[in-house]
């Protein structure tokens, strides 16, 4: 008999206490979120609240009660404001209330899913298959949930060059290249496909900035061009990376073609379709992205349109082993066991850059289960018919501008009252967005088109209402008025 040992204060002496906080926890969860729509959609953090989370190390701790205590004061009150109906900025999720939950299920688990045996990995397999239904491609594609849209054009991206690459890029490195690697992107492109190019050893010089159309989407002729000049020079064509709803104004490129395109000329077709992949669940959108299940890679988000909780994302590679190939090392620690737990051990982990991967999929798992593919549908929808109503709002409007087409769920547009000169315009809208932030009646973000200033309201949010866009046109043309005054 070993001597009994002390228990150690990370699992408590008293279960009953911590589970009653936890009860606790799990009541201000939920009265925070039922009555977000009260708050205001931002507010700064005060000075003292910044001083108080700038103070060192306690070496004695203060307990689970005062550090939820403390996190109720100087933390929950002053969110990023995503999870509010008023939030349009940059591409964000809502989150949902049951994806919270999951979130503590999958700490509670707290399992490593780099394929180690447990109900984990068929829980991530599940998912993939689902997403790969929802999104129309192939269901035996090679997948991953990965952190976000980056990572996923960043192991896209990988698989693209380690199968076209023309000579053994994960042996011998890429300063063993008889080509330099040029890959193909429209200016429009997001820039983690830049950064995943430098990371990759591509660079900045291997990576070509094709023009858009006024469309803002892919000019094919310029590209097959750019293509053309490359063989001449010398150089080796990789890949072309197709957007499904470029970031700025949510336009999609002419995947059809450019899966086509990418055949007659042997590249690789990667798209990133972080939110706009998802027009396919709608049979109206779905046009949007033909082409897009030729894909030979496909990034997405989940935690943008499919408002699971921050962070999750997914990638899929048709050809499993040229995704294996970009990823697989040779290693004894993870070497599979022929039983127990290790049978496989790095199934998911030869996918990506993460050996210990955390359980993502409970909370993309329950999310489907419990509301269903339809109510997906109906978001996005949803959300498009917002876009919609804000963009003939808008159009009607004496003195607002809408600055690019619609084509999903992405309205841009500005202020633009009778008597103020174009080049005041920019610096006026800019005023108008900072105040909007400030005053905490509604976040967009802005983009710049054409070298206009311009307000970008990107819906991807399950609690807005057409009241919520409303409440932004007259909040604009009030602030407008007040500072052209
Ligand atoms: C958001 C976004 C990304 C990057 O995704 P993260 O989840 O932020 O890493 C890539 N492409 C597009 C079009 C995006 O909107």
């Amino acid at each position: 008999m070993s001597p009994a040992l002390p228990p150690h204060p990370f699992d408590p002496a008293d279960w009953d206490t911590l589970r009653s906080l936890g009860h606790r926890m799990v009541d201000d969860m939920m009265g925070h979120l039922e009555k977000i729509g009260d708050q205001p959609v931002w507010s700064p953090v005060p000075a003292d609240v910044v001083a108080r989370l700038s103070q060192p190390l306690p070496e004695k701790g203060v307990g689970a009660e005062q550090a939820y205590a403390t996190f109720l004061r100087d933390v929950f009150p002053y969110p990023v404001g995503n999870i509010h109906p008023r939030f349009w900025g940059w591409v964000n999720g809502s989150g949902t209330p049951l994806g919270a939950l999951a979130e503590m299920l999958a700490a509670t688990m707290n399992p490593n899913v780099a394929g180690h045996q447990g109900s984990p990995r068929h829980v991530e397999d599940q998912v993939l298959v689902w997403l790969a239904e929802l999104l129309g491609y192939p269901r035996e594609a090679s997948g991953l949930l990965v952190s976000g849209g980056s990572m996923a054009n960043f192991v896209g991206l990988a698989a693209a060059l380690v199968d076209r690459a023309g000579f053994d890029l994960p042996g011998q490195g890429m300063i063993s290249a008889p080509k330099r690697p040029v890959l193909y992107a429209s200016t429009e492109t997001h820039f983690s496909v830049d950064r995943a190019l430098r990371l990759l050893g591509v660079g900045d010089a291997g990576h070509r900035r094709i023009p858009v159309t006024d469309r803002f989407q892919i000019d094919l002729a310029a590209l097959r061009a750019t293509i053309a000049a490359d063989r001449n020079a010398g150089h080796h064509p990789v890949a072309v990376v197709g957007n499904a709803g470029t970031v700025g104004t949510g336009a999609f490129d002419d995947l059809d073609a450019l899966a086509t395109l990418a055949a007659d000329e042997g590249l690789w077709f990667h798209v990133d379709g972080a939110f706009g992949a998802f027009a396919a669940v709608d049979p109206g959108l779905a046009p949007l992205v033909r082409g897009m299940e030729r894909a030979d890679s496909l990034a997405f988000d989940l935690h943008k349109w499919m408002v699971v909780p921050i962070e999750a994302g997914a990638v899929f590679v048709r050809n499993g082993e040229s995704h294996r190939r970009a990823f697989r090392v040779a290693g004894d620690y993870v070497t599979s066991m022929e039983g127990g737990i290790g049978v496989d051990v790095t199934a998911f982990a030869e996918r990506g850059v993460q050996l210990t991967r955390g359980f993502r999929a409970l909370k993309v798992w329950m999310s489907l289960l419990a509301h269903g593919a339809e109510a997906y549908r109906s978001l996005i929808r949803g959300n498009v018919k917002l876009a919609r109503h804000l963009d003939l709002v808008v159009s009607g409007h004496p003195s607002l501008e809408l600055l690019t087409p619609t084509v999903l769920n992405v309205v841009c547009f500005r202020y633009r009252p009778e008597g103020v000169p174009e080049p005041d315009l920019d610096d006026l809208n800019r005023r108008i967005l900072v105040r909007l932030h400030e005053e905490g009646i509604a976040a967009p973000s802005y983009t710049t088109l054409g070298g206009r200033y311009a307000l970008r309201v990107c819906i991807t949010n399950h609690r807005s209402t057409t009241a919520d866009l409303d409440a932004l046109v007259v909040a604009v043309t009030r602030l407008g008025t007040a500072l052209v005054a």
